[in-house]
């Protein structure tokens, strides 16, 4: 199916649509898609969306990976996907269809910036502005299990010399490009010797072509109680695969709510936008999910795809909003918001101030 997000009335379109690829998801996926793709289309976004069915629904009609395969014609044809959060079935014979898509489009770098919005988000931690960059196709991740005996199993932690280049250079680009000033690194190498040794390594190695950027390593362990205790101290964090998407949902927890960050999936093949948050089945079909992370990640995407301008539009009102006080209920403080709105009343208030 194709539609057309058409520009607002008043603001001439900045750009052709640009052909981008739609997955609503399982769960509140459908609810915080439909949101963002309101505000979107209201705020002027030239895209062109195509949208695609992945997740329970594809799991059960005999698709392991949670795609049809009709579904990577569109990918193919726009290399850019926004993807609600899918629900991933449990037990054998299913493969996760976030790893497939990062490891078949190529996506390297997964990055997740978050920032405190205090006084407008309840936070502990007011001067909270870390991205975490994440590498996106190797260790535990990657997927690769063995049963060894059927009491014995296995789980492959595979970390190579041009995974460790690539997603090392990538922090340090993102450095420059965005202004940020300092790389902590975060490993296991005091007892993952070779495999979190070989990151470590490599990222000091890249790190000598970055004088200007301050570079330190942290043992991930405590790197994280001290990311808890006080993120303010940290800039970028580059880390591998586990324990990036672990400290993440961490560090937007204490910024406020997972429900908050979103992500840029980075690759030669593509690009993936996403919440950093899952399906949240406890609370789909009540209209009450916060479509933030999801808003985020699409920010992101029009960043990434030249249209800037309306990514700031969309920004702004976004920020308008929760320093009004309308929070959705993961982040409705008494004292501190003013009212509690459901996923499409705070979309509709959005929308209100672009
Ligand atoms: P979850 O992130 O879905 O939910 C954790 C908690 O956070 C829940 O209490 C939920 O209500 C709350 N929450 C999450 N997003 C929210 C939002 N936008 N607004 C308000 N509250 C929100 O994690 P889970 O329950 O462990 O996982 C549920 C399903 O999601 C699983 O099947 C898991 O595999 C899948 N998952 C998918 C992705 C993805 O598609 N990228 C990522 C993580 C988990």
């Amino acid at each position: 199916m194709e539609t057309m997000l058409s520009p607002a009335p008043q603001q001439p379109a900045l750009a052709a649509p640009a052909p981008i690829t739609v997955a609503m998801g399982d769960g509140i996926g459908p609810e915080i898609m439909t949101q963002t793709l309101r505000i979107l289309s209201a705020a002027g976004a030239a895209l062109a969306p195509e949208f695609i069915e992945v997740g329970e629904q594809q799991y059960h009609a005999g698709h392991s990976s949670g795609i049809a395969p009709e579904a990577w014609d569109s990918l193919r044809h726009t290399g850019v996907l926004l993807k609600a959060p899918i629900t991933t079935p449990l037990g054998g014979g299913y493969k996760s269809l976030n790893v497939t898509l990062r490891k078949t489009l190529g996506l390297y770098a997964n990055v997740r910036p978050n920032r405190s919005l205090h006084p407008a988000v309840a936070t502990r931690f007011p001067n909270l502005d870390v991205v975490i960059i994440r590498e996106n196709e190797e260790d535990l991740y990657a997927g690769i299990e063995h049963q060894q005996t059927p009491d014995v199993v296995q789980c492959l932690k595979l970390v190579s010399r041009p995974g460790c280049e690539k997603i090392a250079r990538y922090a340090f680009e993102y450095c420059r490009q965005h202004g940020r000033r300092k790389v902590t690194c975060m490993t296991k190498d005091n007892i993952m010797k070779l495999t979190d040794g070989l990151f470590h390594r490599v990222f000091t190695e890249i790190g000598r072509e970055y004088p200007d950027i301050e570079q330190e390593h942290q043992i991930i362990d405590i790197g994280t109680a001290r990311l808890a205790d006080t993120p303010e101290r940290y800039d970028v964090v580059l880390t591998l695969n586990l324990y990036g998407d672990i400290i993440s949902d961490v560090v937007a927890q204490i910024a406020g709510s997972v429900g908050l960050a979103g992500s840029a999936n980075i690759g030669a093949g593509g690009s993936l936008f996403e919440a950093i948050h899952g399906s949240a089945p406890d609370i789909a079909g009540q209209d009450v999910a916060n479509p933030s992370g999801l808003l985020q990640a699409s920010i992101l995407m029009l960043r990434h795809l030249g249209q800037g301008k309306v990514a700031d539009v969309v920004e702004n009102a976004w920020l308008r909003t929760l320093e009004d006080g309308l929070h959705t209920a993961d982040i409705y403080r008494a004292g501190n918001s003013r009212e509690r709105v459901g996923t499409t009343a705070f979309a509709d208030a959005v929308i209100a101030r672009l």
